[in-house]
């Protein structure tokens, strides 16, 4: 069942998803070769409750840690370390917290040091990917219109988007109704109204579309071993429209990238 958010649950929700926002702007500061994933993990837990969160993967189905760390192949739940990040990894981190009773939950692939062209390409067009999804998500489209957006921008590089895992719906709990599948068909799937609160979240590999899991339970790699990228927005439905309630402004800031591209979903 889907759960509609009034506009106050909204503004609670902001604040949840602006928690991980902030987050992510701090980590890109940080994520640099000789740094383990492990280390990183306890500077954004810290940081989450010095912002009166409680990290929202931490414990949820078990997950031991803060953060989702998945470098190079793995696609997401990568479970933290401490081998260090080396020049030319990618590494996906997909952070959650949990405030005022609401969950956010955002993810974003940074580049360690200098890599190679067409990893980088991977990176932009996954990014890409994620707005031209978000742009679908508004009153009266379907499900299938946010999958097809994506999936068709993203098969036109090459790439394999990723089918057995997808968005969802957020609120007080971090998976609620709908899926959000990365890929579908126009016109499908259950229709989007005012107040739907969901995180859009392409994964992407270089490659092949297929995963595999590791005997950890966690850990999802791609099949043929190649980069894979993740990014991830929290987007509600106000006036009719696309509102982004989580943003990359803290990234960007951090890693000095100008653009005006989050500007088109903000009332
Ligand atoms: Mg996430
Ligand atoms: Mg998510």
């Amino acid at each position: 069942m889907i759960k509609i958010k009034t506009r106050e649950e909204i503004e609670l929700m902001r604040e949840s998803a602006l928690v991980v926002s902030r987050t992510l702007g701090m980590l890109a500061k940080e994520v640099k070769p000789g740094v383990s994933t492990l280390y990183l993990d306890k500077l954004a837990e810290e940081f989450i409750r010095e912002q009166g969160a409680i990290p929202g993967f931490l414990g949820l189905y078990d997950f031991p840690n803060t953060l989702c760390m998945s470098p190079n192949s793995q696609v997401v739940h990568g479970i933290p370390n401490k081998k260090p990040l080396i020049e030319g990894d990618i590494i996906s981190i997909d952070c959650g917290a949990l405030k005022n009773g609401f969950y956010g939950d955002h993810a974003y692939t940074f580049a360690i040091g200098e890599i190679d062209l067409e990893v980088q390409k991977l990176l932009d067009v996954t990014k890409e990917s994620l707005y031209v999804g978000i742009r679908e998500f508004k009153a009266g489209n379907r499900v299938g219109d946010v999958g097809f957006a994506i999936q068709d921008f993203t098969e036109k590089h090459g790439y394999g988007v990723v089918r057995e895992l997808v968005g969802h719906g957020l609120g007080r709990e971090m998976h609620e109704d709908p899926e959000m599948p990365n890929y579908g068909k126009r016109g499908r799937g259950k229709k989007f109204v005012e107040g739907m609160v969901v995180a859009i979240e392409p994964m992407t590999n270089l490659g092949t579309h297929k995963i595999r899991q590791h005997s950890d339970g966690w850990t999802i790699t791609t099949f043929d071993n190649k980069p894979s990228a993740h990014f991830e927005h929290d987007v509600a439905i106000v006036n009719g429209k696309p509102e982004l309630l989580s943003t990359f402004k803290y990234v960007n800031e951090s890693l000095g990238i100008v653009t005006d591209i989050e500007d088109e979903f903000r009332q």
